[in-house]
């Protein structure tokens, strides 16, 4: 493919010596990428422009017609078929609404290929120095920004939120059964989520071998924040019955309503009840993977209000800063920098109050014949799951820098006050909509219609109501899910099916289905509300006329 190589295989690589007429191929092959992508661009829709026919047969042709070329294949034409992927591909258009899904930033994105043009293995500074500089710059600027001291936290980039719970449960386990590394888990820990947490603790529980029956999860308040009433009393009842707590993830920021769990109390509960029985407290892990991000506003001063921020935009980021004031009191925290950082996938940053902790789950010199424990090199990350690693830090260093911390809170700010021109023109255009989780300033708006009209919120949540009638409730949601989901390329709206848990008459438990709009892409503005709701409208009202005609007539 390249002319300018003594060995042919050689051009499958970037220069050896930096010359310009490699560069320039590998600039030209890159544009072609970027191009490429751009005259698929279609800020009307949601989708990529070109063709996708997912037939039925769609997975099982793949799998029929793909094999490894016997010849090799100049990058131009392999280009072509790339860009072949991204045809339809979803794009962060104005109207992609639907999930804690981000773009990529420029300033992310070149982050990567920072990283990628010099391969270093993050294991080891030895291998990859770049990444473990980087790695140790972002953990310092992120304990800074939550108020952990620098000096004392560690941490590192892993994979998802979900391993930084992972990591999280580990560090329990090793802190209460210090050879359970060697010896194995005991069966009587426990750990502790509220209802509405990210199911990762479900999958840990499951991959650490404690079973996922010793989750306890803890009921949640309308606000979808941890009750701590509810569980200290779970938590007496599990070391009544002789087990012990030893972890519980305190969710702050729910992935779909914006519940923020109460850091302190939690902690302080946790204590009372454990130190009552002899016990050391259990870990505690703020999963702040998607809201902690809103730390950014935690020397923002709001009386000087120095971004002008609208009345409405600074109370809303005020109470969501006022709920997160405590992340610094967990042991453990998570920053998805791929959910608000505006990093590509993966770049989870899993931060330890107390970088000591991270020993107990560290190998030792004779388990580690390869890398580390040498008179040279000084940072072995020993104590991560994965043994090779992405250097995904130099992404995160790179949006942190470009951003700066006034980037960031104009980001999020701009996203709450989309969210909040939504939810005030949802009530006016569509009163039947009911915002279900209206307590919580946020990005994101839950909400939810009745059969009828009627708006049963506040009776489903204090359990005035059948579980049929919950049941219908849930059913017509779900066809208004299947309405906005088929035509997702006009607008890409969320949903869920487990907002809150309620109680019904007759004493069973429910979750509530609702749908979704998750302000997350930086083009959504608020000059494009009002054709979002009308749009909501017009899909939602067809819906009522429709179950109305499915209900029987009474004698008929
Ligand atoms: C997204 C999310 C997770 C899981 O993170 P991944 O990066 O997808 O592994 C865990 N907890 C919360 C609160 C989240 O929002």
């Amino acid at each position: 493919m390249s002319t300018y190589h003594s060995n042919s295989m050689q051009a499958f690589f970037p220069s050896e010596d930096g010359n310009s007429e490699e560069r320039q191929q590998f600039m030209s092959l890159i544009e072609q990428l970027i191009v490429g992508v751009d005259e698929l661009k279609n800020p009307n829709g949601v989708n990529l422009l070109g063709e996708k026919d997912r037939s039925p047969s769609f997975y099982s042709d793949l799998i029929a017609d793909s094999a490894i070329p016997n010849e090799s294949t100049a990058q131009e034409e392999v280009n072509t078929h790339l860009l072949k992927l991204l045809h339809n591909h979803p794009y962060h258009s104005k109207y992609f609404l639907t999930n804690i899904l981000p773009m990529a930033s420029t300033p992310g994105i070149l982050g990567m290929i920072t990283a990628f043009l010099v391969n270093g293995n993050n294991l080891w500074d030895v291998y990859g120095p770049a990444g473990a500089e980087a790695e140790v710059r972002v953990i310092s600027m992120m304990s800074k920004l939550v108020g952990y001291d620098p000096l004392q936290s560690g941490g590192y980039t892993t994979w998802g939120g979900q391993g930084a719970i992972f990591t999280g449960l580990r560090l329990a386990i090793a802190k209460f059964v210090p050879d359970a590394p060697r010896k194995g888990v005991p069966r009587n820990l426990y750990a502790f989520c509220s209802e509405s947490a990210h199911y990762s603790l479900f999958k840990s529980m499951e991959a650490t071998g404690l079973g996922s029956d010793n989750l306890i999860r803890i009921r949640t308040n309308a606000d979808s924040s941890m009750d701590t009433e509810d569980l200290r009393q779970k938590m007496e009842q599990v070391i009544a019955e002789g087990g012990i707590p030893i972890y519980v993830v305190a969710t702050t920021g729910t992935t779909d309503a914006m519940g923020i769990d109460d850091v302190q109390l939690i902690r302080q509960t946790a204590i009372e009840v454990s130190y009552a029985h002899g016990l050391q407290r259990p870990h505690i892990h703020a999963d702040s993977a998607l809201g902690g991000f809103f730390a950014f506003f935690r020397e923002y001063d709001f009386d000087a209000n120095e971004l002008n921020f609208l009345p409405q935009v600074l109370h809303a980021l005020q109470q969501i800063q006022s709920r997160m004031q405590y992340l610094s009191l967990a042991d453990t925290l998570c920053f998805d920098f791929q959910k608000l950082g505006q990093t590509p996938y993966s770049t989870s940053l899993f931060l330890v109050k107390n970088a000591l902790d991270l020993k107990l789950i560290d190998l030792a010199e004779e388990e580690t014949p390869y890398v580390g424990h040498r008179g040279y090199g000084d940072y072995h990350t020993g104590y991560t799951l994965e043994c090779s690693r992405m250097a995904s830090s130099i992404s995160i260093y790179s949006a942190l820098l470009a951003f700066g911390v006034k980037g960031y809170q104009r980001l999020l700010a701009q996203f709450v006050e989309v969210n909040l021109a939504f939810r005030e023109e949802l009530r006016l255009e569509i009163p039947e909509a009911v915002i279900v989780n209206d307590e919580n300033p946020a990005i994101m708006t839950l909400f939810r219609i009745y059969p009828d009209r009627r708006n049963d919120f506040q009776k489903e949540l204090s359990g005035q109501c059948y579980l049929a009638e919950i049941e219908e409730t849930n059913r017509l949601n779900e066809e208004l899910f299947d309405v906005l989901g088929k035509q997702r390329d006009i607008m890409f709206f969320g949903d869920t099916k487990k907002h809150l848990v309620v109680p019904t008459m007759e004493g069973n438990q429910i979750s509530l289905y609702a749908a979704k709009l998750f302000v997350i892409s930086p083009y959504t503005q608020v000059e494009h509300v009002k054709e979002i709701v009308s749009y909501l409208k017009q899909n939602i009202e067809p819906l009522f006329h429709s179950h109305a005609d499915t209900l029987q007539p009474i004698g008929g």
